[in-house]
């Protein structure tokens, strides 16, 4: 027996920059469940696709129609071990010995890094938990530093070891938040370490990587399926919820929470550009920067 639905227009959808609507809302008519799918492909792969409106779906039933802090904490949370999943499912199926990413192997980790506001509350809300007063007030500081060294920089500078992520323990490669650490450090890999190493470190070959405007040599899918999270949470928060999902560099982000957590918190809740000191500027014109946030590779229409 197939299943009666009927379309229901979400009652404060809001379309972006080009007055286009990416997901539609259902309603089963006899259980009453409500239900996402998508208007038009956004993604060119298909699977991306249903991955976008898996996630998009699970955010409408963790908010169940109204956002909280907690809810997004859970929602972005559940969004990461998602990705981890997928990522790890996914790299499993490379050659044997392909993907070079190692424990400690860190040179990923020296570049802007693109999160969603979820992201965002979900790691300050980690460190809320994990750390004591004095280690906030001593990671609110380092954060603040690198953020003054960092603003206002075009996102290729900041590829540089001169720019370590806030998060990093440089000394050890460790991550400090990698139970928390964002969407896109989940899906980025290596096949060459070597070469991760030489670009990173030796001007003359960042250099020429940066001009060639290629990416790395790198398994595509976990990338992809990243994409695909992120997006379904971008277009599921900002249509339906009306939330400013617009993409966020880790530190700076960092350092509007810790410089004020509660008035971004209950902005971004309302509706409000709680975090735009923090994306005007040159990073969020960088194409770079909306990409790794999973905003493009949208199929031609
Ligand atoms: S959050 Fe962690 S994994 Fe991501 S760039 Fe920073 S140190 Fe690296």
């Amino acid at each position: 027996m197939s299943r009666r639905t009927e379309k229901k227009r979400a009652p404060r959808a809001r379309r972006d920059d080009r007055g286009r609507l990416h997901l539609e809302l259902h309603r089963d008519s006899q259980s009453g469940a409500e239900y996402i799918e998508l208007r038009q492909p956004v993604f060119a792969e298909d699977w991306q696709n249903q991955i976008l409106a898996g996630a998009a779906n699970t955010a409408h039933q963790l908010l169940s129609g109204e956002a909280t802090v907690a809810r997004v904490v859970e929602l972005a949370g559940s969004a990461m071990s998602a990705t981890s999943r997928l990522a790890e499912g996914l790299l499993a199926r490379a050659p044997e010995g392909s993907v070079a990413c190692r424990a400690g192997c860190d040179h990923c980790c020296y570049q802007v890094v693109g999160i969603t506001p979820p992201e965002a509350f979900a790691i300050f809300e980690h460190l809320e938990r994990t750390r004591s007063e004095q280690e906030l007030v001593e990671l609110a500081n380092h954060v603040a530093e690198l953020y003054e060294k960092g603003r206002g920089k075009p996102s290729a500078e900041r590829f540089s070891p001169d720019h370590p992520c806030a998060f990093l323990e440089v000394a050890s490669g460790r991550c400090t938040i990698y139970e928390a650490r964002p969407l896109s450090c989940r899906g980025m890999n290596s096949l060459d370490a070597g070469e991760c190493a030489t670009r990173l470190r030796e001007p003359a070959a960042r250099a020429r990587f940066l001009e060639s405007g290629l990416g790395s040599h790198s398994f595509l899918e976990p990338i992809r399926a990243f994409h695909a999270i992120s997006a379904g949470l971008q277009l599921a928060l900002s249509e339906l919820y009306r939330l400013d999902m617009h993409p966020l560099e880790l530190t700076a982000a960092m350092h509007a929470l810790f410089t004020g957590a509660e008035p971004a918190r209950s902005d971004w809740l309302a509706g409000r550009r709680a975090f735009e000191a923090t994306y005007s500027g040159e990073l969020n014109a960088d194409k770079a920067m909306r990409a790794v946030s999973g905003v493009l590779e949208r199929p031609p229409e």
